[in-house]
């Protein structure tokens, strides 16, 4: 729903933290020299392609090696993102998730969950050391391409609920991901609002109901029905209710009247009634897409 965006220094940050990684079974050789030793004559592309890549690169090596490691073995034992060793897999180098999610933690902005802005996906302390709330999904399956596990354009933070409850695996989200250039999401679909019964004025949850609407086309329809976003948004009615009641109990000649005593202008007092979100700062509160587009359409501000 939200697009990501990574700071251009985070490539080299995150390359130096997996590939220079050591393991007792990679004999003395770090991640990239074990790769370029035993891997690469596979896998073809660098190993800074496959672990930095941007999405457009990584869709492209997917498109190269189709669905061909999907069971390999020897391909699962090196990327191993969370993978335990068990009595039938033995990896060369323990599951790399933790050092991720490490990684999410101190560099990159997690707040919400990017695909459904409903979340917190934060992170806190607990006996002074810091736990995180979120998931990292895998855009393109890790199942099909394993050699994509670890890579940092395909994981996307994301909470529990998208990640592991509704997301459905049978969509390609490859060309969804909140990280993909082209992602505009926000800028093609917007929450509206519909009353249920036009004779009626909005005044309890029942009157009306909320719907993203795509204009124009419907490149987002199956994103959307993937992560049942529709059905989840109803249960949060409540914030555009409110919104439309504190309205009505602020209209115009009210907000003058504020302004006058405050000294504030009228749109600080709206922002301070209606609260204020900036597209590039959507993903810091759960729900600000929803209250900005809810507000547009309402004329709030
Ligand atoms: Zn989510």
């Amino acid at each position: 729903m939200l697009k990501i965006k990574h700071s251009s220094n985070l490539e080299d940050l995150y390359y130096k933290i997996i590939a220079k990684s050591k393991a007792d079974k990679l004999k003395g050789l770090t991640f990239e020299e074990y790769y370029n030793k035993h891997y690469k004559k596979y896998l073809i592309y660098d190993l800074k392609d496959i672990l930095c890549g941007n999405f457009e690169k990584l869709v492209e090596i997917k498109e190269f090696h189709k669905i061909k490691y999907r069971d390999d073995n020897k391909i699962k034992r090196f990327f191993n993102y969370d993978k335990a060793k068990t009595i039938k897999f033995n990896p060369l180098i323990s599951k790399l998730q933790p050092k991720i999610s490490n990684f999410f933690q101190e560099n990159i902005e997690v707040h919400t969950c990017y695909y459904c802005n409903i979340d917190f996906i934060n992170t806190f302390k607990k006996n002074n050391e810091t736990k995180n709330a979120f998931t990292l999904d895998h855009v393109l399956e890790k199942a099909d391409y394993p050699f994509l596990a670890l890579s940092l354009y395909n994981l996307v933070p994301s909470c529990y609920v998208c990640n592991s409850k509704v997301k459905d695996s049978k969509i390609s989200f490859g060309d969804f991901s909140p990280i993909k250039k082209d992602f505009d999401f926000n800028e093609r679909v917007k929450f509206k609002s519909f009353i249920s019964n036009p004779n009626l004025q909005i005044e309890k949850e029942e009157d009306f109901y909320i719907k993203l609407i795509e204009n124009y086309s419907n490149k987002y329809d199956e994103y959307i029905k993937s992560l049942n976003l529709n059905d989840r948004y109803d249960y949060h009615k409540y914030k555009v209710l409110e919104m439309i009641q504190k309205r009505r109990e602020y209209p115009d000649s009210r907000i003058k009247e504020l302004s006058d005593l405050t000294k504030k202008t009228q749109e600080e007092i709206k922002q301070d009634l209606f609260g204020i979100y900036l597209s590039q700062d959507l993903h810091k509160r759960p729900l600000s897409k929803l209250i900005k587009d809810i507000r547009e359409e309402l004329d709030l501000v």
